[in-house]
């Protein structure tokens, strides 16, 4: 018997011997305290590196809190008022959908309370936890679950979602009601799959299931849930072997075939499946295959924000094809999973990039309107029947209501809010780590003493971080601080104490008695890079961010007349008032030598065109052949292009802030 194998099989013994089992794990389970005295290995899972704070420990300060604040104004705090399928949900005893889209807005919506501590918002995600906790059957299917699933198709994904969410509930409130109605779920669950194994999107999504599956686990200790765990991998879609093979490599063409494994979605949700799946039977292959697999999207269809494209399936590198708003939430998530299951800094740089990126970008700037595709190269958003996407519709990259399909309207709102809560962590050892860099506190207990770390800064747009740790009473414990992998000459400063130099790419461990507030300076020097991309074009990143042309826009109401489109939760098309097709003229030997960046003051909203607090100068000259193709930015052909325009100087902004932008840029011969 290997080791995996006879731990797996202790831990079916011990759920096994029943009651008595449970009853002392639940002791144990309700005397920690702290997220780092929780139960360990003994449970049969693996530990991870770090462990996420409970929801409602971590939160917003400075640029993130006022977003955060924006997004509740928005779309988020609002969605159930006026759009049926959440506010008439079958969830909440209405009419209209009764399948992911509730149980989507709240997973967001949950975590947005909780973070901002609204009194409102609050009641009201506890107004439909309560209606759905209250109308579980007594077979422990939710109420949208057709009585007679055999003969009625429901999708288990739904199910798996809302599982997720509940949890989310669980751990932000302490309702033990709903940890209950979780538990109820998943065992009709576990004899569910008998009778209507996985299909379609909940045989690709398959390990969404295991994360309330763990959470319950770990507070009870039970091993039937590791039962059902290992039951929904089983069924659940392959994507290492899928990703063995030559398909994933090939981009989907124009009008192509949509297919489960290359959808885009599916995609950015699987980037975890080896974290969770690790945990299950910590096999060295699903520690290998998490990096592996986002290396083969890098390869063939990555994209200068750290997303991949997919429009609605893996799209290539091209810079016009699009990424599904969808995707970006989704791989973020999985992304937080990630730098918490194994440790690994390069998760939490790539977590930063598409957060500072990708997230902020495809948003209004009032985060009342979205787009279902963003494009790197976006020089246009209108409604375009001559589109260039693989299966999506014409409508795709407008900013709007509910642009090409309503799953991104109720999806969206988990982006920001997950991002707050997975940026400190707990370690092992009674000490805290910073996976990703924001304005933030964190409230954490090490070993009985009460701890708040609290970070001041305009990361990502400065490069100056200070923290302050505070211990109750004299405590040591360790500081593990996530060191960027282009922060080339970083340092540490406490008070008088020497310098201390950083390694990019790691996390250092500052391990010390900490008494009374004590204030550690980072400094994570931001060098502008040039990276090559698709086409031999180059795109310009500095710190996480990555700069896009400043375009001037005009916005223009579109889709008035159709219903729900009421202000402030209009449709809008984007023109472009101001020149996009510009080559940028580098210096050859070092290309980075030839950008100067200016610090502006972070607007009151952080990601707007006005509000951008760091500009890129460069120059350029306008490309009068590379225009708009079917109503995109056409490519311009490889290697160095020629202008016989004037030189100008032109202005790059942080891409989270643009709503139309150039990002990959043909480079001038000199
Ligand atoms: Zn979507």
């Amino acid at each position: 018997m290997s080791p995996i194998n006879r731990r797996e099989f202790l831990t079916r013994m011990a759920a096994g011997t029943g009651a008595l089992a449970g009853a002392k794990k639940a002791t144990g389970a309700t005397a920690a305290k702290g997220p780092a005295q929780r139960r360990t290995s003994a449970a049969g899972l693996a530990e991870p590196a770090f462990r996420p704070l409970p929801l409602g420990s971590v939160k917003p300060q400075g640029w993130l809190l006022r977003q955060l604040r924006i997004q509740a104004d928005g779309l988020s705090g609002h969605l159930d008022e006026f759009w049926p399928d959440v506010g008439q949900s079958k969830w909440f005893g209405g009419q209209a959908e009764g399948w992911e889209r509730a149980p989507y807005w709240l997973d967001g919506f949950i975590p947005l309370a909780f973070l901002l501590d609204d009194p409102s918002l609050k009641a009201k995600a506890a107004k439909y936890v309560e209606y759905i906790v209250a109308h579980q059957r007594p077979d422990g299917w939710f109420g949208p679950y057709p009585e007679d699933a055999v003969a009625k198709r429901y999708d288990l994904w739904a199910i798996l979602l809302a599982d997720k969410m509940l949890a989310q509930y669980h751990e932000a409130s302490g309702d033990d009601r709903v940890l209950r109605a979780v538990e109820k779920s998943l065992r009709a669950m576990l004899a569910g799959l008998d009778r209507t194994p996985l299909y379609d999107w909940g045989r690709y999504r398959w390990f969404e299931g295991l994360i309330p599956a763990f959470y319950l686990h770990e507070k009870t200790g039970e091993g039937w849930l590791l039962e059902l765990a290992r039951k929904l991998r089983a069924q659940g879609f392959d994507y290492p072997a899928f990703y063995a093979g030559e398909d994933v490599a090939v981009p989907t063409p124009r009008r192509g075939l949509w297919k489960w494994a290359k959808h885009v979605v599916n995609t950015g949700m699987a980037a975890k499946a080896a974290a969770l799946s690790w945990r299950l039977g910590r096999s060295e292959a699903d520690r290998a295959f998490a990096s592996r697999m986002i290396d083969i999207l890098d390869r063939h269809h990555g994209q200068a924000t750290g997303m991949f494209t997919g429009d609605e399936c893996l799209a290539g590198k091209n810079p016009v094809q699009g990424t599904e708003l969808c995707a970006v939430v989704e791989f973020l998530y999985s992304l937080e999973h990630l730098v918490s299951v194994f440790g690994d800094p390069a998760f939490g740089d790539r977590l930063e990039k598409v957060a500072f990126n990708a997230l902020p970008a495809t948003f209004s700037p009032d985060m009342w309107a979205h787009q279902y595709d963003q494009q790197a190269n976006q020089a246009q958003c209108t409604v375009n029947p001559d589109h260039m996407w693989t299966t999506n519709g014409p409508e795709s990259n407008l900013y709007g209501l509910e642009p090409n399909y309503g799953c991104c309207t109720a999806n969206m709102h988990q982006g920001w809010p997950k991002f707050a809560a997975h940026l400190w962590m707990a370690t092992p050892d009674g000490g805290v780590a910073a996976a990703a860099y924001a304005p933030s506190s964190a409230r954490f207990t090490s070993r009985g003493v009460p701890v708040e770390v609290a970070l001041e800064t305009d990361y990502p747009f400065r490069e100056t971080l200070h923290v302050t740790v505070r211990a109750e009473r004299p405590a040591r414990f360790p500081l593990v601080l996530r060191v960027p992998v282009w922060a080339e000459g970083a340092s540490l400063k406490i008070a008088r104490e020497d310098e201390t130099k950083l390694k990019p790419g790691t996390f250092f461990r500052l391990e010390r008695e900490w008494k009374g507030a004590v204030e550690v300076h980072l400094r994570f020097p931001m060098r502008a890079r040039v990276e090559p991309r698709y086409n031999e074009a180059v795109a310009v990143e500095r710190g996480p961010l990555v700069y896009a042309l400043r375009i001037g826009e005009a916005w223009t109401r579109v889709n008035a007349d159709k219903p729900h489109r009421q202000l402030p939760h209009g449709d809008f098309e984007v023109r472009p008032t101001t020149p996009w097709n510009y080559g940028l003229l580098l210096d050859e030997a070092d290309p980075a030598s030839s950008l100067s960046f200016e610090e502006r003051p972070v607007g009151e909203r952080p990601f707007v065109p006005e509000g951008a607090g760091a500009v890129a100068k460069v120059k350029a000259k306008k490309l009068p052949a590379w225009r708009l193709s079917h109503g995109w930015a056409a490519e311009v052909a490889p290697g160095r292009a020629a202008s016989s325009e004037p030189l100008e100087t032109v202005e790059l902004i942080p891409y989270g802030c643009t709503n139309i932008r150039v990002t990959e840029f043909p480079r001038l011969r000199a």
